[in-house]
């Protein structure tokens, strides 16, 4: 099966055999407008399966923006061309084959269901964060979407300061802990403009810098804050935490570990956060695995 993982910045495809294990693995920058991001992805993917000598028999895309019956319907304005585009049969014509298509951060939480951080898990709450904040739900053993596809969607959570969020509102939980939050805390709290973003807020935190560590443990307990929420309404516990920013695994869990210790959930049962186990393939992986109830049907 061929997953395909369609961000912001970055395109990538993962190649799993029937019994899941990864062939391989490609990535290329994501180019403008959603027939060119369709092509980079299709492309991406035949060659993938063309060095492993496979034949593509279904695929799965987890892309950005909110999906409904395989078109975008709503999406960052940082994608032209996005919004209104139908993936699934753009995809579908490319390819040749049956495609199924969900959001990037929905296909994040069934690949690390499936083969990763929280394999096996019934329920689990997924956190993305990135340049943004995205969140999924595992429930029941199946994906959570709501009526409107927005299930989830913990990056809007209000109730965490007064900063201004991207979506127009102010205080969401991106504003704490997305990768542009990280690096807008740092410098509005007087640490100096960094040209490389949170990765650079990382880099000072681990050398020391106070105000970095500072801004990374808020990020961590603003995490661990939603997720208890989301625990005090789903009775989830598992949480897997993945995105660019969590590889800064390092300084996000003082913070987390913290409020989760100070404010347990009320079940009883304590909230196991872990990072993402397959790293930045874990869209694809999880998309590729989400093509395979399209093969089962065909056969
Ligand atoms: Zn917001």
């Amino acid at each position: 099966m061929l997953g395909i993982d369609i961000g912001g910045i970055g395109t990538k495809v993962s190649l799993l055999d029937s019994d899941g294990t990864l062939l391989g693995h490609d990535r290329a920058p994501t180019p403008r407008g959603g027939a060119a991001m369709a092509e980079t992805a299709a492309q991406l993917g035949l060659d993938l399966a063309r060095t492993h000598r496979r034949t593509v028999v279904a695929a799965g895309a987890g892309v950005a923006g909110v999906v409904d019956d395989g078109v975008i319907v709503a999406a960052s304005s940082s994608f032209s061309g996005w919004i209104g585009f139908p993936v699934r049969a753009a995809f579908e014509e490319r390819l040749q084959v049956p495609v199924v298509v969900d959001n990037d951060v929905n296909a994040f939480l069934v690949g690390e269901v499936r083969l990763g951080a929280a394999r096996g898990a019934r329920d689990a709450l997924g956190i993305a964060l990135g340049t943004g904040v995205g969140g999924a739900l595992w429930l029941d053993g199946e994906l959570y979407h709501g009526p409107r596809g927005a299930a989830g969607e913990i990056g809007h959570m209000p109730g965490f300061g007064e900063e201004p969020c991207t979506c127009g509102q102010k205080g969401h939980l991106e504003t704490l802990a997305s990768g542009r939050g990280i690096a807008h805390r740092y410098a509005a709290l007087g640490g100096a403009p960094l040209a490389q973003g949170a990765q650079e807020v990382a880099t000072r935190a681990r050398a020391g810098d106070d105000l970095a560590v500072r801004v990374f443990h808020e990020a961590g307990a603003g995490v661990a804050r939603a997720a208890l929420v989301v625990a005090a309404v789903l009775d989830v516990v598992d949480v897997v935490v993945g995105g660019g920013v969590a590889e800064a695994a390092d300084l996000l869990t003082p913070g987390i570990e913290q409020l989760i210790a100070a404010e347990p959930p009320v079940s009883g049962r304590p909230m196991e956060v872990s990072f993402a186990a397959l790293g930045p393939a874990a869209a694809s992986v999880g998309a590729a695995t989400m093509a395979d109830s399209l093969r089962q049907i065909r056969v």
